[in-house]
């Protein structure tokens, strides 16, 4: 099952468990499963509990025997069985064994999984639905000796091994499920649980360095390492000790993958009441669709598509031997090694000058860290080995070694942007790849004997050969993918040299020489690919034979490879075949001569047709002067400024790029005339006629800038250059010009503007981005999209029906929520929207989205389906800026697409469409509640709702919360008015907590009534005749429609008072708060933020935004992301872990940064970037992490090369810089150029 579709089977399981279960307040009576029942032993209906009743025994605290106390709930929090159990790890409990002589030292006991949305590591999980007969005469009849040995009990329990045994599977085994194949559940068979135990137990005895990872006796261990230990056993059919098989060390190393926290494994969100089907069994190796039968041009699946994020199941040990070539362009002429791994020790055997033999250590899965410093004759030092997805019949490694004596590289990007760093690419055949072999190892370069190649040859002297030319079927050329030299590897049944080097050019012609072996001259071929199969590849060689070869490709974003597998049967010759790609900038040595599309310039291969023509000869006319594009600085800036008249656009530069835009056609005029129309965009308060566009408005006059705004906020820049964002810019910085395109053409025009003339590029759409960030320093470009409204209705969408049932939506990017509504209320379909119906698609989807349909139907980033960007490549071999189109998705550029699933606004590029799964209306339609509660701060204890009642009110709030399913979408709001304080004390200020949420389902369901009722009663105390405010609607559209007309009129200040520093205000300090940190500090963390209020009250701060200067303000609590119990939480984003688990976000207002790092920051490690402070030290762990952020950056430059997207704290900005500096402290340009600006109209 795929993640997608567990999304859909939730709100099924959910509503089986509550019509099974109605009304079920105090008993489980009507539990729904029947299996139980055939367990007499041990279920109690009536209690919801497991009880023993079998000799099962525990010590009591004075020594003596007791009763066994019931295990655990096979209830859930809401008193009915669990549905759906989420698993992020498991627990392992471990026990010095001190009692059973001839026993392992460690008796390993549970083998029970959590998640850090559930219970968590100490606890049991809630009961499964699905028990069923515990068979202890097979279990005891086929595994006692093994029993006895691993699971000894102790004898002051006087317990039998009969009960022990039942107890283990009751509480445990009847919840242990793991991830099967191709993404579903599988709960393991009661042997293969004892089985899998057996094998955990075996090798944390059998090895130490996997005990010393232990901190304490029940370790988080990963699903995948219990999967691993399960797919060990498979085969496994012995009864004694010695025949218990050993995990892999590629398993070890996955069981630590979650470290010591719930929040940082990948959540599998497994469904607990999959039925024991074989079928769904995880498989002993990972299927090889690569055989060669079906070797189709596969596209690998996003999680597959990036080294770190390469699921590792089933990965092979690393020992053996792998043959690599260098990357580098030139190299060393011969680079063939063949590594070995043995132990903990990699020898080099190689033919190069350095055979070392160095010591290897694991880092993560998939990662080892070399150590080759020993010995005077050292070449290699410290280096990273790490596995890259497999191709065709191939593992693939990557190698990276400094030879500077610099750190181990931190990863494959690190190691490609790293001078002075080796990189090689290894390949090895799988071991089930039949017929798959390399050449003998250490080829000899001197003396080779090897016979000369007939009839294709041509020897090196030949300086310009003719062309090799052929009719062939299909296609005339190879495919894009192919196009340029290739360092290739042979991989052959049948022996020859090694190494060599294709070379496939866009007129069709492909060449392979050896460069060991110059004698042997360069084969060639006319080259052809079948119309409907781009992997089916001919080669023609000069006598008329005809090769038929199968292409398989993986793009990274720096360094790509391939197999080339050529032949048939017997005959087949395999090649693998490595290269940069040809766009990257970050990929050294990537523009020499062997790649003659560098400057080109796509990263993608799919969209190397211009580099195909450029290297065709179909170069542009060549400019007339020396261009003035250049390559930024490597990982800085190198903005054109106003003062640098080399490259600081003309007056009629400009006028040619306003003439490109279609100046004629009228971009004014996206007014709202109010409800019901969708409201187009975002509209300023007091705009005139309601017009959207801040700043202009209505000719002649327009909406002006706002004096309240402050003093020199707005007295710079164009009218038109104010109507970029809707908040004032932050530090002043306003866009040189803004261009609000129509159409595609007009994006281009005004990206290759901005290369040419070296121009910082900023995006926007509706201007709601919070930190004003997409403004340049130095003025330079901003491109606001709202004006691209497409929209259309896919009912079927075509890549992957599965991934959207409901069918799809394709919207232009300047769509808005009321407007996405609207539409797909015509369609009777929902989207998983934000709260506010002014918030643009565009932010919302890159910055990771949540909303009042999130928990049940998924964060923006999980509703994605295809994103369509123009970027900037590489200026060509005439110095011109190259516009690239690229289409996003699962399949096609899939690390941009996953990079653009929550890395953030701004820095990918200009979007013009996104697809997002369109969902149905879930059953009932979409219930509302809203219940306003308020109160003072009185300090008297019996002060109704007074400020001892307010602070005692959190707890009980936040366990309200931690009950909450992914029906439920909550937006609490909570604000404190302290403008009566001054004259009223304590007692009139005053506090106002509306909460707010959606139910997705109808008023009837008791669980609606359920929350609503404890919300009431159990939160707010509220006497029986306190009601809530309810609704029900069809339709998302029908909710905006019953807003006020004026609900989403947006004010236009000035956000954020200078300059910033720590103990400037942020505009919101966000953090996402885990289960965990909701259920121990949230209720705390709240009453110091009360305490701050409280203590500004006597102490006013003279830099707080309120001109009280009391520091209170109000705070948005919104459970409304993917932590709520059920919510799924798909992994192939890149959106912070901590996001992707939390049940609550915690917009605090009103915090100095000093503030909120001593109180809300302490409850997590991450924050939503698209809502979060200006000012944030170590943003980039913040928002994703340190892994997912070096990715991030490494997709950033490999689809932005020359640097030119930036925003402030977005990927690629200084991760060292908390304030936004991106120039130093003065950056003074702006003002100068306003007499440029005051004649700008442009678009
Ligand atoms: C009133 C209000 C309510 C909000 N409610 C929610 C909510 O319920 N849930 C939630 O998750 N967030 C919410 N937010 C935060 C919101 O998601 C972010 O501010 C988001 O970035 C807004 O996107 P936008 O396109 O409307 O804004 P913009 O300011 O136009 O853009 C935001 C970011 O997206 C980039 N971007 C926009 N268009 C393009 C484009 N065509 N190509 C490339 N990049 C582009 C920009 O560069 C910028 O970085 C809210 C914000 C406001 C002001």
């Amino acid at each position: 099952m795929t993640w997608l579709a567990h999304i859909a089977l939730v709100p099924a399981l959910a509503g089986l468990a509550a019509a099974s279960c109605a009304g079920m307040s105090d008993d489980c009576s009507s539990n729904p499963s029947p299996l139980r029942q055939f367990n007499p032993l041990n279920f109690h209906a009536d209690t919801c509990n497991l009880k023993w009743t079998h000799g099962c025994t525990v010590l009591d605290p004075h020594g003596g025997l007791q009763q066994k106390p019931p295990p655990f709930s096979l209830c859930d929090a809401l008193h009915r069985p669990a549905g759906l159990l989420p698993i992020d790890a498991y627990s392992l409990a471990l026990q010095p064994n001190d009692f059973a002589p001839g026993s392992p030292p460690f008796t390993l006991h549970g083998l029970w999984p959590g998640s850090a949305g559930g219970s968590g590591g100490k606890n049991q999980p809630f009961g499964c639905l699905y028990g069923e007969e515990f068979d202890e005469e097979a279990i005891l009849g086929n595994l006692g000796g093994l029993l006895s040995h691993f699971w000894p009990t102790n004898a002051k329990y006087n317990n039998t091994m009969q009960c022990f045994i039942l107890s283990e599977w009751m509480k445990h085994g009847t919840c242990a499920v793991v991830p099967g194949a191709d993404g579903t559940a599988f709960r393991l068979p009661q042997e293969a649980y004892f089985r899998t135990a057996f094998v955990l137990t075996a090798e944390f005895n059998a090895n130490e360095a996997l005990r010393e990872q232990l901190r304490d006796l029940e370790p988080l261990v990963s699903t995948r390492c219990v999967q691993c230990a399960y797919l060990a056993t498979v085969g496994w059919t012995g009864t004694d000790v010695a025949s218990v098989p050993r995990m892999s060390a590629d398993c070890i190393d996955q069981c630590f993958a979650c470290g010591d926290h719930w929040d940082t494994c990948a959540p599998a969100q497994l469904d607990s009441t999959v039925l024991l089907d074989p079928g769904n069994a995880p498989l002993k190796k990972r299927s090889d669709s690569s055989s060669s039968e079906n070797a189709s041009f596969l596209f690998p699946l996003l999680e597959y598509a990036m080294p770190a994020l390469a699921s590792s199941d089933y990965m092979s040990p690393w020992q053996g031997t792998w043959r690599s070539f260098g990357a580098e362009q030139l190299g060393s002429g011969k680079f063939e090694f063949a590594q070995t791994f043995i132990d903990d020790v990699l020898t080099v055997t190689t033919d190069s000058p350095y055979p070392q033999t160095c010591i290897y250590e694991r880092r993560g899965p998939g990662e080892l860290v070399l150590r080759c410093g020993a010995g005077a004759n050292h070449h290699l030092e410290d280096c990273l080995v790490q596995r890259l997805p497999d191709i065709g019949r191939l593992e693939v490694a990557f190698l990276a070694c400094n030879h500077t004596g610099a750190p181990t590289p931190a990863s494959f990007y690190a190691a490609m942007d790293t001078s002075g760093c080796g990189n090689f690419l290894m390949f090895r055949c799988k071991a089930s790849a039949t017929g798959c072999a390399f050449s003998p190892e250490g080829v000899s370069a001197a003396g080779s004997t090897a016979s000369e190649p007939e009839t294709e040859t041509e020897t090196m002297s030949n300086s310009e050969p003719s062309p090799v030319s052929h009719s062939q079927p299909g296609v005339a050329g190879a495919p894009p993918a192919l196009l340029g030299s290739w360092r290739s590897i042979q991989v052959s049944s049948h022996y020859q040299e090694g190494l060599a080097r294709w070379n496939f050019t866009a007129d069709g012609q492909a060449s392979l020489q050896w460069p060991n072996y110059p004698g042997r001259g360069v084969q060639r071929y006319s080259v052809s690919h079948s119309d409907d199969d781009a992997s089916l590849v001919l080669l023609a060689g000069a006598s008329g034979t005809v090769i038929t070869c199968r292409f398989q490709f993986q793009y990274e974003p720096v360094y790509s490879y391939a197999v080339l597998d050529c032949g048939a049967d017997q005959e087949t010759t395999q090649w693998a075949m490595g290269r940069c790609n040809p766009c990257s900038a970050h990929c050294r040595y990537s523009c020499g001569p062997e790649n003659y599309f560098c400057g080109a310039g796509s990263c993608d291969p799919a969209n190397s047709a211009q580099a195909a023509a450029a290297s065709a000869g179909a170069l542009p006319s060549p400019p007339r002067h020396a261009h003035t594009a250049h390559a930024p600085k490597d990982g800085g800036h190198d903005w054109c400024t106003p003062q640098d008249s080399h490259c600081w656009p003309t007056k009629t530069a400009i006028r040619k790029l306003e003439q490109a835009l279609d100046p004629a056609v009228p971009r004014l005029g996206l007014r709202w005339s109010s409800y019901p129309q969708p409201q187009p965009a975002p509209v300023p308060t007091g705009s005139i006629n309601n017009q959207s566009f801040y700043g202009l408005g209505d000719a002649p006059a327009g909406l002006r800038a706002l004096p309240a705004a402050g003093a020199g906020a707005w007295n710079r820049a164009s009218d038109m250059c104010k109507a970029a964002l809707h908040q004032n810019e932050y530090r002043d910085w306003n866009p040189f010009i803004v261009v609000f395109p129509l159409n595609e053409r007009h994006v281009a025009a005004a990206l290759t503007f901005a290369a040419r003339h070296r121009l910082c590029i900023a995006t926007a759409g509706t201007g709601h981005e919070y930190n004003s960030r997409n403004s340049c320093p130095t003025g330079g470009l901003l491109i606001r999209t709202i004006l691209l409204k497409d929209k259309s209705f896919l009912p079927t969408w075509g890549e992957d029906p599965a991934l959207a049932p409901a069918g799809a939506f394709r919207f232009g990017a300047g769509a808005v929520f009321a407007e996405m509504h609207a539409f797909s209320a015509e369609h009777d379909r929902a989207v998983a929207s934000g709260w506010c119906s002014t918030v643009g698609m565009v932010g919302f989807h890159l910055g990771g989205g949540h909303g009042p349909f999130a928990p049940s139907m998924g964060l923006g980033v999980d509703n994605v389906l295809e994103i369509e960007v123009l970027q900037l490549g590489r200026d060509d071999a005439y110095g011109q800026p190259v516009v690239h189109k690229k289409t996003a998705s699962r399949r096609r550029n899939p690390q941009l697409f996953w990079a653009m699933l929550g890395g953030g606004g701004g820095v990918w590029g200009v979007v013009l469409s996104m697809t997002i799964r369109a969902h149905a209306v879930p059953s009932g339609g979409l219930s509302h509640v809203l219940v306003p509660q308020g109160g003072t701060f009185c300090p008297d204890p019996a002060s109704p709702y007074g400020y001892q009642w307010l602070r005692a009110m959190w707890p009980r709030f936040a366990a309200w919360q931690l009950t909450l399913n992914h029906k439920v979408s909550t937006q609490p709001g909570f604000f404190i008015n302290t403008t009566q304080y001054a004259t009223g004390g304590l007692c009139a200020v005053t506090w106002q907590f509306n909460i707010e949420y959606f139910y997705a389902g109808g008023q009837s369901e008791p669980n609606y009534l359920l929350f609503r009722d404890r919300l009431l009663h159990d939160v707010l105390q509220a006497p029986a005749t306190t009601t809530a405010q309810e609704r029900n609607f069809a339709s998302a559209y029908e909710y905006v429609l019953s807003m006020p007309p004026d609900k989403f009129l947006l004010a236009v200040t000035n956000p954020l008072p200078g300059p910033p520093s720590d103990s400037a205000t942020g505009s919101q300090n966000s953090v996402l708060v885990s289960r965990q940190a909701m259920e121990a500090r949230f209720a705390s963390t709240m009453m110091d933020v009360l305490d701050i209020c409280v203590a500004s009250l006597a102490s006013p701060d003279p830099t707080s935004p309120d001109p009280s200067g009391h520091r209170c303000g109000f705070h948005y609590l919104y459970t409304s992301l993917t932590g709520n119990l059920g919510s799924a939480r798909p992994g192939d984003t890149a959106i912070s872990p901590g996001f992707r688990s939390a049940l609550m976000l915690w917009n605090a207002r009103t915090l100095t940064t000093r503030q909120a790092m001593d109180t809300v920051y302490r409850l997590g490690p991450n924050s939503y970037f698209s809502e979060s402070s200006y000012v944030m030290h170590n943003w980039t762990d913040r928002y994703w992490g340190r892994k997912g952020y070096e990715q991030l950056l490494a997709v950033k430059r490999a689809h932005d090369p020359g640097n030119y997207f930036w925003c402030h704290h977005c990927v690629g900005d200084d991760p060292d810089d908390a304030y936004g500096e991106p120039l130093g402290a003065a950056a003074g340009f702006v003002g100068e150029g306003d007499e440029l600006q005051s004649q700008l109209r442009v678009g």
